[in-house]
């Protein structure tokens, strides 16, 4: 057991929610206190991070470091870090797992920096004992799963989004507030306007159906059959930087190695061939499904069901097809 205390989750927020990933992260956290010792803590900020504390209970949570400051109302990398590392130094944790997302890979980086502490990333499993997390990684772009350990302390992480299991366990939460020092320099970047894109859309992220397009598509206007199929499913969009180079998808959208790292239970993928940037980026997707009209496409590959069709006849028969059978 490590003379540390215990896993320290820093939360990310999600409007008025903890963000899937630091519930999921909450739930694994409980299950490697049995190899770690200790107990589960919890870093909430924002101007009203203590309003998260009950969701961060109800996961496990027996301590939340709550930083509650208006110059955390909204995500600034320099405030966040602070934020961060004051919950560390107050919980002095053996293990810190951040969210695998934008923020949470820039605050997670600069900890590590600032504690001189080794961070391993995207990590989609691990166990631990006598105080050391193992951890299964993918690299290179996915075509090696890396298993790891860091050998300084405290232990940090970036954790992958819909991975582990979201279950919960309540516990009895105690909340210690934080007076955070911000660095000047983190102060002067400001954050003059949010724009929310997708706005009621569901987030790539944390779906757990996600349907792509591709080059195949032909043109972002043919991107609608996508749309609603994506829609008769309750699933949000993706697609390939193919797509997205032409300017058909947003860059958000893109899946991949240098777009958004997904997880869904079911991945549909639309006239993709199935790159190795591409696959990077969801192949720990539970069930992939693709749709290629090129029966040597490299996807069939590594998909769980190939369909060798036209999209365009394909993909419309199954939006009707779903819509039949929910009537
Ligand atoms: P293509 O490879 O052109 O495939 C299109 C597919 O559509 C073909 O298989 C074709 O058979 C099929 N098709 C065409 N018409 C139809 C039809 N009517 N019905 C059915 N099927 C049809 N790519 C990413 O996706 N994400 C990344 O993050 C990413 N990062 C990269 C980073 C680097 C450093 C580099 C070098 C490349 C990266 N790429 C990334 C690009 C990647 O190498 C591929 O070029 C890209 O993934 C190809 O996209 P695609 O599969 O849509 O297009």
């Amino acid at each position: 057991m490590s003379a540390k205390n215990g896993i320290l989750v820093v939360a990310e927020t999600k409007g008025e929610k903890l963000a899937n990933v630091t519930l999921e992260s909450l739930t694994k956290g409980r299950e490697l206190l049995a190899g770690v010792g200790g107990e589960l803590s919890i870093a909430i900020a924002g101007a009203n991070a203590a309003a998260y504390v009950d969701a961060a209970a109800r996961y496990g949570a027996t301590k939340a470091y709550v930083a509650e400051d208006g110059e955390l109302a909204t995500f600034r990398s320099g405030p966040y870090t602070d934020a961060a590392m004051a919950a560390i130094a107050a919980a002095d944790p053996a293990v810190v797992l951040f969210p695998n997302t934008l923020n949470g890979r820039d605050v997670g980086s600069r900890c590590s920096i600032r504690l001189g502490a080794g961070l391993v990333g995207d990590i989609t499993a691990a166990t631990a004992d006598g105080g050391r997390v193992t951890v299964l990684h993918p690299c290179f772009g996915g075509s090696l799963i890396a298993e790891k350990q860091t050998t300084s302390d405290p232990q940090l992480f970036t954790v992958r989004t819909n991975v582990f299991e979201r279950v919960e366990e309540a516990a009895a939460c105690e909340v210690v507030r934080l007076n955070v020092d911000f660095s000047p320099a983190g102060l002067l970047a400001r954050v003059l306007d949010v724009v929310v894109e997708n706005a009621g859309l569901v987030s790539l992220e944390e779906a757990s159906i996600i349907v792509s397009g591709g080059r195949g598509m032909g043109n972002a206007e043919n991107f609608s059959i996508v749309h609603a199929l994506a829609d008769t499913l309750g699933a949000a969009v993706g697609a390939s930087r193919a797509a997205v180079d032409a300017g058909w998808k947003p860059q958000q959208c893109q899946v991949g190695q240098t777009g958004k790292t997904v997880s869904p239970t079911v991945y549909i993928a639309c006239g993709i061939s199935g790159s190795i940037q591409h696959k990077a980026g969801m192949q720990t997707s539970s069930f992939i499904i693709a749709i290629n009209k090129d029966p040597e496409a490299p996807i069939f590959t590594f998909a769980d069901l190939g369909i060798v069709g036209d999209l365009f006849k394909v993909v419309p028969a199954l939006t009707e097809g779903l819509k039949r059978r929910a009537a």
